[in-house]
């Protein structure tokens, strides 16, 4: 099938489950569902439209329940196929929720903290869960190479669910990620292609090539089929919800890149909502940047609704995207549910990362230093509220990130003896 990057209403109907259609956000205009991600009318970014109306609440909850211990319980509410739990994927999700009782008294927290641990992903990031949407909307338009532009995370997750599934890769990365990155994209045997500039640059040449005929038959995960890809985030908040006995948390804390995951949980949320799954009561949610690289905390601050780009420099590379996309959908979701966006400096998320490994043996991506460093200046400033269920998430595994706390080492260098033992003061 030929990439487009505007809809038309000749796509042919594919079967994805309860998606209907692609609703572009900004004005309501409907088209079938196909490989495009922009509203022919007015540019804006097309979402997927569901028709949940046959569903009964107390069936629905008897069928996630019995369902598989990954995403694909939440299948009745995703864009893909009945029969995806049967189809080669990598199977992510149901990540631990971690009762951070420890964190919690660190942190004066008296309400309950949990931290969402998506580092027990297959590929050690949540993008496992928004690749696995993308891979079956690939799977349905008949694509044969799966691509994306990447700040890391994403590069392994499509090359190792490209691997499993039978499908070529080629994924662009920007030229000086982290090496513990670059070989865990490079690994899964797919090509994997440096790009001399930052992640916005990778990008705006992805544009390029979904639009040349280089790329066709392409489908980049995060672009062309970037409405699929996206809903992976819902499951996040139908996780979070189930595994706290079918209930909102009261606050979530979240990091944003391109702010797709932000707003993905908040709809994810509204649904269980809407399908009566959980009660209806306010819950806010809460946007996490690093201080190098934080366009939508720095709009959220001055009240403006529209986010001007920066050139992005810090140690969260995984966040590192300057022009995010949902940037004013996440403001949007800031402002709607009472939370706020914050950001903080690479030195505090080398502190925020250690104080998570020392008090719940959770070792983080610099991501997660993000919003746990978030949630404790938030904390301190009375933005958050001590008293309420709270959230935060871990959307990496540390072991990609070592350089971010390379100066921790061994307490002491001893001859193997017990002498040396004790001189050394460890006895
Ligand atoms: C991609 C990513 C995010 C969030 O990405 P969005 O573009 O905001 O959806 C968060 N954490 C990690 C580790 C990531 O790789
Ligand atoms: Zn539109």
């Amino acid at each position: 099938m030929a990439v487009q990057t505007v809809a038309t209403s000749s796509e042919t109907t594919v079967d994805l489950g309860p998606a209907a259609a692609l609703s572009c956000r900004e004005c309501g205009h409907r088209v079938p569902l196909g490989p495009v991600f922009a509203c022919e009318e007015c540019f804006g970014p097309l979402e997927i439209a569901y028709d949940f109306s046959a569903y009964d609440t107390e069936e629905l909850r008897r069928r996630i329940e019995a369902g598989p211990a990954n995403i694909w319980r939440y299948a009745p509410l995703l864009p893909v196929p009945a029969d995806v739990a049967g189809k080669p994927n990598l199977n992510p999700g149901w990540t631990e929720l971690v009762k951070a009782d420890n964190l919690a008294r660190e942190l004066g927290v008296t309400g309950g903290l949990y931290v969402k641990d998506d580092s027990g992903n297959p590929t050690h990031s949540f993008k496992d869960r928004v690749v696995a949407q993308a891979l079956e909307a690939a799977r349905a338009f008949g694509f044969t190479t799966l691509s994306c532009s990447s700040t890391g995370n994403l590069a392994g997750a499509v090359g190792a669910a490209a691997a499993r599934a039978g499908f070529r890769s080629c994924v662009f990365i920007p030229h000086d990620l982290e090496q513990g990155k670059v070989v865990m994209a490079a690994v899964y045997g797919g090509e994997l292609v440096g790009i001399e500039g930052n992640y916005d640059d990778v990008n705006r040449f992805c544009s390029e090539l979904i639009g040349d005929p280089a790329g066709e038959g392409w489908g980049f995960v995060n672009v062309n089929l970037r409405p699929y890809y996206a809903e992976g985030s819902k499951t996040l908040a139908y996780e979070i919800c189930e595994q706290l006995g079918w209930r909102l948390p009261d606050q979530i804390v979240v990091p944003i890149a391109s702010g797709s995951q932000l707003t993905k949980i908040d709809k994810g949320l509204q649904e269980l909502i809407r399908l009566g799954l959980v009660e209806d009561r306010p819950y806010k949610i809460f946007g996490a940047q690093a201080e190098g690289c934080s366009p939508v905390s720095t709009a959220f601050k001055a009240g403006h609704d529209v986010v001007r780009p920066q050139k992005p420099d810090t140690i969260a590379k995984s966040l590192a995207i300057g022009n995010p996309a949902d940037g004013p959908y996440v403001l949007d979701v800031a402002r709607r549910t009472g939370g706020a966006v914050e950001d903080v400096t690479d030195e505090q998320i080398v502190d925020a990362i250690k104080l998570l490994a020392r008090t719940e043996g959770i070792f983080a991506e610099t991501a997660g230093g993000v919003t746990v460093g978030v949630t404790r200046k938030l904390l301190e400033a009375g933005v958050l509220d001590p008293a309420k269920t709270t959230v935060v998430l871990n959307t990496g595994d540390g072991l990609k990130t070592l350089d971010a706390v390379a100066g921790t080492g061994v307490t002491a260098t001893i001859r193997p003896t017990l002498d040396s033992f004790r001189e050394a003061g460890l006895a």
